[in-house]
């Protein structure tokens, strides 16, 4: 049965005007969901007997279940159970500008970065629309506050599950809804280019990250399998694209892995690369995961490869490290879990 919480307010205004009723009464249902927070088809007073009925018949209303919250300074980190069993993971963050999700998109994911603990396992299955609107109001609940900023970059690649992501956005930045603003919400991505391109047609105003995290086609291929399939060249164009038709500044990532990819040299390439670009870099440092033999550039050669980055015009930041203790990298609590119950 499909879950209320993947229902856009269009969706619900068709299922309404089908049953003869009025289109207002999909307002009515989302101000009782996402305003009121009420979690039984009971509770939704205005709505009416009939209505009441039809909808306990057509929807489930079961919230995510948390299997474990792990807390740190300024980080909380949720495991979660879907209705299959499987498992999936949000981040929350305090930042001083407020608080930031991190979810998830997919259980596992495809693309295959050498680095990346979601990538060891292989997509099981795209998550619904309401998986993703459910990891914000279950953790809103837990914690009893509201999120601010939304990031797809949990487990998962948001465009190899597009078109859900799609109404995940449309749901969560109803005004009538949840009212999270577009310009608050980043989706992440690891590059594939269609979907960029299809993206650069979306009408609201979500920012873009890219994951680039290599400087040249040999470096990207060697620790990202996408890049073969997309290599930088076809990434940057289709970047600028985007650009051009949005008017909007790209983030590009880049994880920063010691030897692989943090010299001086690999920031001046970098430099050239995103030379006139309308962006800035992220550099983020990495996480270490005890199943992958990767290691954490240090501090010092960071700010070494930012100073340089600044020095050639290029907009700069470092990731502040969030939650190394929780186990706060992709895909980390749910294989930590899973080797643990095992
Ligand atoms: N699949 C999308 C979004 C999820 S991954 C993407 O790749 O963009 C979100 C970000 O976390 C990506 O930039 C990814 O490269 C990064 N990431 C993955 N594993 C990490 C780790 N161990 N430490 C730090 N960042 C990591
Ligand atoms: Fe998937 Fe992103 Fe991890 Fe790559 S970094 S394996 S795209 S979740």
């Amino acid at each position: 049965m499909k879950n209320i919480y993947g229902m856009k307010i269009s969706d619900l205004e068709t299922y309404f005007i089908e049953k003869g009723e009025g289109k207002f009464k999909a307002t009515q249902v989302f101000e009782w969901l996402y305003k009121k927070r009420v979690s039984s088809f009971d509770d939704m007073k205005n709505v009416g007997k009939k209505n009441i009925e039809c909808l306990k018949n057509d929807f489930s209303i079961e919230p995510l279940e948390i299997i474990t919250c792990k807390k740190g300074k300024d980080v909380a980190k949720y495991l979660f159970r879907l209705y299959d069993d499987n498992k999936i993971e949000a981040v929350l963050m305090n930042h001083d500008y407020g608080n930031s999700l991190c979810i998830s998109t997919q259980v596992g994911c495809n693309m295959g970065c050498h680095f990346c603990e979601s990538g060891r396992l292989k997509k099981v299955r795209n998550l619904e629309s309401s998986e993703m609107v459910r990891q914000i109001l279950a953790v809103e609940e837990d914690m009893n506050l509201r999120i601010s900023h939304i990031v797809l970059m949990g487990i998962g690649e948001p465009f190899d599950n597009y078109d859900n992501v799609i109404s995940f956005v449309d749901i969560i930045n109803t005004p009538k809804g949840i009212d999270l603003g577009s310009r608050h919400i980043t989706i992440s991505t690891s590059g594939i280019v269609p979907k960029i391109e299809k993206f650069a047609d979306y009408e609201k105003q979500v920012n873009l990250a890219i994951s680039l995290h290599a400087p040249n086609n040999k470096i990207r291929s060697s620790i990202m399998e996408i890049n073969k399939a997309y290599p930088i060249e076809k990434l940057i164009d289709a970047v600028k694209k985007y650009i051009e038709k949005t008017n909007r500044r790209v983030t590009f990532e880049y994880i920063m892995l010691k030897d692989v990819n943090d010299s001086i040299e690999c920031a001046i390439e970098l430099s050239n690369l995103l030379r006139g670009i309308n962006c800035y870099v992220n550099l983020i440092p990495y996480n270490e995961t005890s199943h992958i033999e990767y290691r954490k550039t240090d501090r010092e050669q960071i700010m070494k490869f930012y100073d340089t980055l600044k020095k050639h015009g290029i907009n700069v930041t470092v990731r502040k490290e969030f939650g190394s203790k929780v186990k706060a990298a992709c895909g980390q609590l749910r294989s930590h879990y899973e080797e643990e119950t095992v």
